[in-house]
């Protein structure tokens, strides 16, 4: 029987866990010993890796996060430490890896394969969808939800008090999570890094909509845009003219029950990554466009840059 090993890097998603119980039963039923490293790139090169059971991974399909854990490695950004690593999985006799995680993940993992030929596929897994050759990351429609919850809780206090909300959603340099719930929660405003934006061109429009009657705003806004969040609310405040409040959603939307979309598409991403390495189809990534799957090669997703999908930005104009 071969062996076939999972770890988690870069930031958890809700999703990971679902992936993890899937991996153990579909590697046992294709006749491979599922192996789990711990911490991401630290345990495969601290050789926290261990056999994974049926026991593992009963009762956590409901569970955000990561039972085997994530983490980012500033040794794995050096060869020798690279060497050590691929040395434990050898000798384990581990030759197919599967690794769950964002671009800085699979950069580092197509370093590794370039250096030592390891059977791999990568799964994309990151609340900010921001990695290329995938419309879909595990873990994004569970982030949505908890937004969508914020926001709509948000929404009622706001209109008791009359006030500006600006929500600021992670996602990094990608607006996807701000775009999408802004879009999805009648947001009246909303900035992210991909569009340029000059609050001016709202003054006008959001002055007289208070005149006519507006208790309140909601505006949504990327942590990856020029100005803080502060500043918006600044602006609510000083050149529209109503109290103003931030509310910065944080952490909160890493975690969290996985929406049944993440189970499946969890069960489905994995199947798909074993399959890929059981198929020989090794170096790629499983990629879901256009509502199928297929691979990518991974060399061609690290070396082009993302680029948020055309239609959802129009809808912004
Ligand atoms: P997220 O999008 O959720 O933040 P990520 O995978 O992009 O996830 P990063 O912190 O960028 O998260 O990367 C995770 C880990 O991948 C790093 O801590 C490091 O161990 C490894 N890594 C990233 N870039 C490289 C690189 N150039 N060389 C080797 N390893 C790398």
């Amino acid at each position: 029987m071969d062996n076939i090993a999972i770890l988690c890097s870069g930031g958890d998603v809700s999703g990971m866990n679902p992936a993890l119980k899937h991996f153990v039963e579909y590697s046992l039923k294709k006749d491979l010993i599922p192996y789990f490293i711990y911490d991401g790139y630290e345990g495969l090169i601290n050789n926290d890796i261990k056999k994974a059971t049926y026991k593992d991974v009963a009762g956590i399909i409901n569970r955000g996060g990561t039972i085997i854990r994530s983490a980012r490695s500033k040794r794995f950004m050096h060869k020798k430490y690279r060497d050590i690593a691929k040395k434990n999985l050898d000798t384990l006799n581990i030759d197919k890896l599967i690794v769950l995680g964002g671009d800085g993940s699979f950069t580092g993992l197509h370093i590794f394969f370039k250096e030592t030929g390891i059977k791999f596929c990568a799964i994309p897994a990151t609340i900010d969808n921001d990695i290329t050759g995938t419309d879909y990351c595990l873990g994004v429609d569970s982030a949505l939800n908890i937004i969508k919850s914020s926001i709509d809780s948000i929404r009622d206090t706001a209109s008791s008090f009359r006030r500006a909300f600006v929500i600021e959603t992670m996602g990094r340099d990608c607006g996807y999570l701000a775009l999408v719930s802004a879009l999805t929660s009648g947001a009246e405003l909303c900035l992210i890094p991909e569009i340029k934006y000059n609050l001016k061109y709202y003054e006008k429009d959001f002055t007289e909509q208070i005149k006519n009657g507006r208790k309140y705003f909601i505006a949504i806004v990327s942590e990856g845009i020029k100005q803080s969040s502060l500043e918006i609310a600044n602006w609510f405040e000083e050149t529209i003219g109503i109290e103003s409040r931030v509310s910065v959603l944080g952490h909160i939307q890493r975690g969290g029950n996985p929406s049944i979309y993440d189970r499946l598409m969890a069960y489905k991403f994995v199947n798909y990554a074993i399959d890929a390495l059981l198929d020989k189809k090794e170096g790629c990534m499983v990629s879901y466009c256009k509502s199928k799957f297929c691979y990518k090669s991974l060399n061609d997703v690290v070396n082009t840059i993302h680029h948020l999908d055309k239609e959802l930005l129009s809808f912004l104009d």
